[in-house]
């Protein structure tokens, strides 16, 4: 009705235009982004967005080159359960020797950063698995430089650590394998570095061009060396920001402390953070009053690739929101509670993911190019029969992308990495299991399943081709 009204033309013709695009919507119904392009055109207006999505009303501060300064890689560490991550990230911590300050980080505040003996830094996040990643992700965050996939020696390239694979993969993030469990009698790491290069993923010492280290989490045995290889990585995507200027990053977690108040945990990403600084995150804001690094000391400046826990907020940001320095308070206060009431009118997406109907007329129109697929089966045969045949429906339009394959039910998991990668899902004789039903319909991903392959194939092509009939 507010577009009808913006046009001057009768509700009803936007209604039907909305009708046309396969919508059946009401007048108070709001509509996402594309929709709205299509019917204002259809009327022959333009939508010029400007705060559609409230992050763009924050100023994007584009730095001058000479600005930048090397900054430290941030690291998640993922792998299959019981495989090490855990204890791999408190080796780090423990061990971690800063001049006369020897382990000493007793905190948990979601991320730490440590210091080498040759004075390089590195940030590791603290939520070990793919799975905070991709929800991080998913929410619009890109906070990890590289990935290190733990993988037991003991054990095998298992279901997770696929997924670990996919996850990093479809992020863009760099990987590098720490195989762990290298003190144990039934260690066999040539096994893993097999299994991996039969996944096309050929490590250094095999010939190929993906880091690994051997380590054991246990002794320490390896761990050096492991993020000697991780700096290595680091220079060579030469990590930079710009430290003189108003601080920007991502929320790491944050809680109520009883006695303190509200606790948040941000990585700063670029500029630096400074104690008064006036901060918005997501859908809280507040002046900061305090700041500490992971050893609980009080710090008054966090620049590029610190994680800090600051004080001052006037609520819980979520993992995954972005915050920024904002000039004045009144400003931050204000975006603030914008934010919150359009997280109030649920129904508020600003971008819409790819359903198999879709396809056809985002083809059509011209701004897709890439299909991406999340891809799981009930057997292996299945799953590559399926893989080659989706992966030569490629034309010179659109290129269809695995970005993740497997055996096993659709899980949670599978719908966060399409949320995040906008992919929709195909189950091959499998269905969701647990939560996924649900998440999928609140991230509106779309999850087909099929017996026959041959349906399968067809559907995707019929959909390629605009001409797949609607789902009834
Ligand atoms: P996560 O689930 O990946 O976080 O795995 P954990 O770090 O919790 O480790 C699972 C189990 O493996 C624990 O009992 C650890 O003590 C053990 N473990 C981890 N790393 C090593 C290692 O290098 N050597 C040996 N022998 N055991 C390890």
């Amino acid at each position: 009705s507010e577009v009808a009204t913006m046009m001057d033309v009768p509700v009803t013709k936007v209604i039907s235009a909305c009708m046309s695009l396969g919508m059946m919507v009401t007048m108070n119904q709001r509509l996402d982004a594309e929709t709205l392009s299509i019917v204002a055109d259809e009327f022959g207006y333009e939508v010029d967005f400007v705060t559609a999505d409230l992050e763009e009303s924050i100023e994007e501060v584009v730095d001058n080159p000479e600005d930048l300064v090397e900054r430290a890689p941030i690291v998640t560490v993922m792998g299959h359960v019981d495989h090490g991550k855990t204890s791999l990230l408190d080796y780090v911590r423990k061990e971690n020797v800063i001049a006369g300050e020897s382990g000493g980080i007793t905190q948990h505040i979601g991320a730490y950063g440590v210091e080498l003996e040759n004075g390089n830094k590195i940030a590791f996040l603290d939520t070990p698995g793919h799975e905070a990643f991709t929800a991080m992700r998913a929410r619009g965050a890109q906070v990890t430089d590289i990935a290190i996939v733990v993988i037991a020696a003991d054990d095998d390239v298992m279901p997770q650590t696929k997924e670990a694979i996919s996850h990093a993969q479809a992020a863009g993030v760099p990987i590098i394998f720490a195989i762990n469990k290298t003190d144990l009698p039934t260690a066999n790491v040539e096994k893993i570095k097999e299994k991996l290069a039969s996944m096309n993923l050929l490590v250094e010492d095999w010939g190929g061009k993906v880091q690994s280290q051997d380590i054991s989490a246990k002794t320490g045995a390896g761990v050096k060396e492991l993020l000697e290889k991780v700096l290595l990585e680091a220079e060579i995507l030469e990590l930079k920001a710009n430290p003189d200027r108003n601080a920007s990053g991502t929320v790491v977690e944050a809680y109520l402390d009883k006695g303190r108040g509200y606790i948040s945990t941000i990585l700063v990403q670029s500029g630096t953070l400074k104690i008064g600084d006036y901060v918005l995150a997501g859908t809280t804001s507040g002046k900061i009053k305090a700041m500490h690094d992971e050893r609980g000391n009080k710090i008054k400046e966090a620049g590029p690739s610190t994680p800090v826990s600051i004080l001052g907020l006037d609520g819980a940001p979520q993992a995954g929101d972005k915050f920024s320095v904002m000039e004045d308070e009144r400003e931050a206060k204000d975006i603030a509670s914008k934010r919150t009431q359009l997280q109030r009118e649920q129904s508020v997406r600003t971008q819409r993911h790819i359903t198999l109907d879709e396809i056809g007329r985002r083809i059509a129109l011209g701004d897709f190019k890439e299909l991406n697929i999340i891809l799981k089966g009930d057997v292996d045969g299945s799953v590559e029969a399926l893989t080659d045949s989706f992966q030569k429906l490629s034309t010179e339009e659109i290129q269809v992308n695995i970005i993740h394959k497997g055996v096993g039910a659709i899980t949670e998991s599978d719908v966060l990495l399409a949320s995040a990668s906008d992919a929709i899902i195909i189950g091959f004789n499998v269905r969701p299991a647990g939560n996924a039903r649900q998440v999928a319909d609140k991230e509106e991903i779309d999850i087909r399943t099929y017996s026959i392959i041959y349906d399968a194939i067809n559907d995707l092509k019929d959909a390629m081709e605009g001409m797949l009939s609607p789902e009834m």
